[in-house]
């Protein structure tokens, strides 16, 4: 199916800065090549085909699956932590994988002479689709399952929220204080889900999901645009672009209120031939997504 690229690529190695809803994400992704989505404010990366030094400072990893472009860069993340005595990597990635990935990392632990890291076992943490977890006091994350040709899931993070009682409102800071003294709850709590990930997927993900579009900003795959069959797009676990504007047109309400971030587009087509097939979206998708080039 893949030749080598001879036309030049669509995004020449370099990340692209994106402001999304008060989000602040660097991503980079190319099918085969790589994929990551770096999120500083939640101190996660989401894939890490490749490891640039601005993700190993981030502490979380959770990957989508375990298809290289998308998790090879987890050995050198948890080299360079480790060569600036930063806390090890915490790894998140589909159970079935889980001890594979851990044995590769022991590998290359045994092929650099290193000693076996005590904490390997409790930082590589398999995941199961419906399982929910803490990423931080303020973020928990829930994991769904994707369709694609090796076991995937897509993660939904979600913030902890606080606005402080109508009732406490203007009251000054004193009173604040008191109230708190006398052990009165100030703030109501609420959960607002800001970010999905969705790795490599086929459009099924989608037909059967939800409430796909209850987050800020959604990160879907379009590998295949133009002229590729959208069957062969299925049949290698991705999804075509026109299958993603049927899916639009047929259901506006599945994508909810979130901002459509599309990635992992193949090197076959060059720039010019995926700007040519955005063109082509219809305006109500359009607005309300940015592609990732
Ligand atoms: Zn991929
Ligand atoms: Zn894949």
């Amino acid at each position: 199916m893949a030749r080598s690229p001879l036309v030049p690529l669509h995004n020449p190695g370099c990340p692209t800065a994106l402001s999304i809803a008060g989000h602040e994400l660097v991503a980079f992704s190319i099918s085969g090549v790589s994929t990551y989505v770096m999120a500083p404010a939640m101190d996660a990366c989401f894939d890490l085909g490749h490891c640039p030094v601005e993700a190993a400072r981030l502490r979380s990893v959770l990957l989508s699956h375990v298809h290289q472009d998308h998790s090879l860069g987890v050995v050198r993340h948890r080299a360079l932590r480790q060569m600036w005595g930063d806390s090890p990597s915490r790894v998140f990635v589909p159970h079935e994988s889980r001890d594979a990935l851990v044995a590769v990392l022991r590998a290359f632990e045994a092929m650099e002479q290193r000693e076996p890291s005590t904490t390997l076992d409790q930082d590589v943490i398999g995941v199961r689709a419906g399982e929910t977890f803490a990423l931080s006091k303020r973020l928990s994350v829930e994991a769904f399952s994707v369709a694609h040709r090796i076991t995937s899931l897509g993660y939904t993070v979600s913030e902890r929220r606080r606005s402080l009682k109508p009732e406490f409102e203007g009251l000054p800071g004193l009173e604040l204080k008191a109230a708190r003294e006398r052990g009165e709850e100030l703030y109501d709590h609420r959960t607002h889900r800001a970010l999905t990930y969705i790795g490599d997927s086929t459009i099924e993900t989608l037909e059967r999901a939800t409430d796909l579009g209850d987050c800020d900003v959604l990160w879907l795959e379009a590998t295949h645009v133009g002229k590729t069959d959208p069957a062969v797009s299925a049949r290698y676990g991705h999804t075509h672009l026109d299958e993603l504007v049927a899916l639009f047109r047929a259901r506006p309400a599945l994508f909810g209120r979130a901002h459509i971030v599309l990635k992992h587009w193949s090197m076959r087509y060059g720039r010019s031939e995926i700007e040519q097939a955005i063109e082509r979206v219809p305006r109500a998708l359009a607005r309300r997504m940015t592609a990732l080039l």
